[in-house]
């Protein structure tokens, strides 16, 4: 058994493509990013920002030096990155595999089998090999097994890991103390290779961003996560999911059409905390119906990629007016209630993929989520104080 962890171990050192880590500042606490907007919208008093950013540079401490205690070999693969709840991250662990061959699963688009073209005995990889195919749960389950022996080490901070979740790609490690975080990690694979026939029509930034921004980001490498795929009723074990979430960073950092918007020399619009707003509105309407399952399936996906057709909609940065948040909020909300009837929301990179087709959630829970984010819009969205 060490002799396996030591192997694939070495085999992460040895593929860690990306040299260093790279931390990018937290948003500020939900109270902090709703008063950053030009006037408090639904009675939120202001936080104190300093105390804010204070905080967050206190937590992204704890987590670096967290990660560099664990595994200081992972850490030159891992990126990080940090999605919308202040106290949640996500970290990726980059695995770089050469000479592999995708194989499509079933028509979907987006989940794939692994197959290395030439399968050398020296392979690292090998020993989670099955039938010829990367097996994507055996992986993720070694994985877990890695992260749970490196947190026994740990005693300077209180850290315990969640119970796996079916279907998840995560690892994910509770920090407790001094403050509650939780870290999302998740194993993927790198391709270095032009991306999946299937994204070929995918990304529609052109009118927005420009085609040699779109050109550019084609050029980047792709990741694979271990996902499986729905198989009827039951799921099959060894697919990969494709992401990009990198590229989707880099569009949320750099999403003006012109292309100083909200640098410091530039001018300023609301598209990021129009996005905040609908994660806000979702996670909020999640919690209040947790006991029920019509939202279990909805994600903060679903907004972002929403958003993203919206912002190709309407690429232009005047019409992203701060001083307009509250119209462009709505037209944020319009637009997904629609996508909710129409029961379509295309894939952003994938366009074959409608992801509120039936097959991923049935017309029950578009229509309950719709109902509510109505019953909110009407009445000013009372919600946003809530919990
Ligand atoms: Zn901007």
């Amino acid at each position: 058994r060490e002799e396996a962890l030591a192997a694939f171990r070495c085999y992460w050192a040895r593929s860690s493509v990306v040299p260093q880590a790279t931390a990018i500042a937290p948003p500020g606490r939900r109270g902090t990013s709703l008063s950053l907007l030009p006037f408090s919208p639904y009675g939120r008093p202001p936080d104190d920002r300093s105390r804010g950013r204070q905080e967050t540079k206190l937590e992204q401490d704890q987590l670096s030096n967290f990660i560099t205690y664990s595994e200081p070999d992972l850490t030159r693969s891992a990126t990080l990155s940090v999605i919308s709840a202040p106290n949640e991250f996500d970290v990726m662990f980059i695995l770089e595999v050469p000479r592999i061959e995708l194989v499509e699963y079933s028509n979907s688009g987006a989940y794939y089998f692994v197959k290395f073209k030439r399968n050398p005995k020296e392979n690292p990889l090998n020993r989670f090999v099955e039938n010829e195919l990367l097996s994507a749960s055996k992986m993720l389950l070694k994985f877990r097994e890695i992260i749970k022996e490196e947190i026994k080490n740990i005693t300077d901070i209180k850290v315990v890991m969640e119970r796996k979740k079916p279907r998840s790609p995560a690892v994910t490690l509770l920090i407790k103390e001094p403050e509650e975080i939780s870290v999302d990690i998740i194993l993927a694979l790198e391709l270095r290779s032009s991306w999946p026939l299937k994204t070929t029509e995918g990304l529609p930034i052109k009118d927005w961003l420009g085609g040699k921004v779109r050109t550019e980001l084609r050029r980047k490498p792709f990741y694979l996560i271990p996902k499986n795929a729905k198989e009827g009723q039951s799921f099959q074990e060894e697919t990969w999911r494709l992401s990009f979430s990198h590229i989707e960073k880099d569009i949320l950092n750099n999403h003006g059409d012109s292309k100083k918007c909200c640098e410091t020399d530039g001018m300023k619009c609301c598209r990021k905390d129009c996005l905040k707003l609908m994660k806000y509105l979702l996670e909020q309407l999640k919690k209040k119906f947790e006991k029920r399952k019509e939202l279990s399936e909805f994600c903060s996906y679903h907004v972002k990629t929403a958003f993203f057709h919206l912002c190709v909609k309407y690429p232009k940065d005047s019409y992203w007016n701060p001083e307009d948040i509250h119209l462009c909020f709505d037209e944020c909300v319009a637009f997904f209630l629609e996508r909710l009837r129409k029961e379509e929301l295309q894939h952003f990179f994938i366009p074959g993929v409608n992801l509120f087709s039936q097959e991923y959630i049935d017309t029950k829970s578009k229509i309950f989520l719709a109902k509510q984010i109505e019953y909110e819009r009407n009445n000013q969205f009372p919600i946003f104080s809530e919990f």
